[in-house]
């Protein structure tokens, strides 16, 4: 099949013409994966189309929140309905209550939380200015190929679009900005005890995603976690959870309900704002009450907690409360769609390695294990391309970039896996045929 694309085409061109790289984005430039993007108009369910009318199965859901599927009737009707009343106040409004009441009652670690408008935000207030101001402390322990949004502390040996296009340090970031910053391999628990050892009082936080997304989906070795939590009690450090990607996702309550390891603060984005520019940090109750106006620690925003976001983030939360059945059925699908890429990776011989969380996983185009940042850049990101550009001719929208996960939704049902099986089975024994 070949797509007609001059729609998209013409819109990319004048795109380029008017932003840089064409994209308010890296990763959507496809830079890492060749060909050209293409353009959406309209996503239902678990499919997007493109402006030349060209449909496809989507596994990127906006990069995560969609878990309920694009324009889910209950989520835009809530919408719709908060509009007519209004855009934003700037000043407290009900539905941010009843969100907030939410969050605090799904995510075990959150006593208290804040709303902000995005995951970098959620992360540079917590993760830096937060557990700083709480600890009195300076330096913030981050993991290689873990990203945690585009503030600048946090931007060093990025995984996400930094990592895509090589950028593991971004231009414009003075030294003395990242130099409070010690960035360690994820999953090397001695690696974080040293530092401890030698700077004992030197640590304010470490921030992590408890299931790495950003490098391509990493789990945390057996016993990592809980380890970060104990050295920072021990050292009186605050543990921070960026959970922007994991939570909703891999449970009700991320990763800190699977593993019953909770962190003393949380970042939330993404699901939590059911689509819309929305996300959150909470926590511990007395680090929580160090956020002005209750404390000295200064964080604000004009849009911060919004009648629309926030009437799409409690739609959102509602209906996955509704639904305990929901996880169990996402596991089930991913694991139809792991445990059939898995089989026909073999079945044409190309080497892959698959690694998944409840619905979010990667597969890595090498042999494997993919354990941390080094392991996972070993994989052949040649060959992704040619995977990628091969199921988007079979409408399947995958990640632009082998390091990323593909989610799966509650509106991925058994025919759009089986469809996505009978592309893969296609693409992967053309990739096998040329590689001979
Ligand atoms: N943390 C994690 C774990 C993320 O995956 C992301 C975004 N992919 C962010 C933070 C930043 O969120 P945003 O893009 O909303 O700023």
């Amino acid at each position: 099949m070949t797509l007609t694309r001059s729609k998209s085409d013409d819109l990319l061109a004048q795109a380029e013409r008017l932003m840089p790289g064409g994209v308010n984005s890296p990763v959507r430039a496809f830079r890492a994966v060749g060909g050209e993007p293409i353009v959406i108009s309209s996503a239902l369910g678990c499919r997007i189309r493109d402006v030349d009318g060209n449909q496809y199965i989507d596994y990127i859901g906006s990069w995560g929140p969609m878990l309920l599927g694009h324009a889910h009737e209950y989520v835009i009707e809530a919408v719709e309905r908060a509009v007519r009343s209004g855009l934003s106040f700037g000043a407290t409004n009900p539905t941010e209550v009843h969100l907030a009441e939410l969050i605090v009652e799904m995510v075990p670690s959150v006593e208290r939380v804040r709303l902000v408008n995005s995951g970098t935000e959620a992360t540079m207030s917590a993760a830096v200015r937060l557990a700083r101001g709480f600890t009195g402390r300076h330096n913030i322990i981050k993991f290689e190929g873990c990203y945690h949004g585009h503030s600048d502390c946090l931007l060093a040996k990025a995984g996400s679009g930094a990592m895509t296009l090589a950028l593991p340090d971004s231009a414009g970031v003075p030294p003395a900005v990242t130099e409070n910053t010690v960035v360690l391999p994820f999953n090397d628990l001695e690696a974080v005890a040293r530092v401890f050892q030698e700077q004992p009082e030197s640590v304010a936080g470490i921030i992590v995603e408890p299931v790495a997304g950003n490098m391509g989906v990493i789990l945390p070795r057996d016993g990592y976690l809980q380890g970060l939590k104990d050295l920072c009690e021990k050292y009186g450090a605050v543990l921070i959870f960026d959970e922007v990607m994991t939570g909703f996702r891999v449970a009700l309550g991320g990763v800190q309900e699977r593993t019953g390891i909770t962190p003393h603060l949380t970042c939330l984005g993404k699901i939590v704002g059911g689509g819309m520019p929305l996300a959150a940090y909470g926590g511990r109750r007395d680090i929580m009450e160090c956020i002005a106006p209750a404390g000295p620690v200064y964080q604000a925003g004009t849009l911060s907690g919004n009648p629309i976001a926030t009437a799409a983030g409690r739609a959102t939360l509602e209906l996955l409360k509704k639904d305990p059945q929901l996880y169990s059925r996402l596991e089930a699908q991913s694991a139809k769609l792991h445990e059939g890429l898995d089989a026909l990776a073999s079945k044409h011989e190309v080497k892959t390695c698959s690694n998944r969380a409840g619905s979010m996983m990667t597969m890595f185009f090498q042999d494997g294990p993919v354990v941390d940042y080094a392991t996972a850049k070993a994989s052949d990101t040649e060959l992704y391309g040619r995977f990628f550009q091969g199921m988007l001719e079979q409408g399947v929208y995958l990640a632009p970039s082998q390091f990323e996960a593909a989610f799966v939704g509650s509106a991925h049902g058994d025919e759009e896996i089986e469809l996505t099986l009978a592309a893969a089975d296609k693409v992967l024994s053309r990739l096998k045929e040329s590689a001979r």
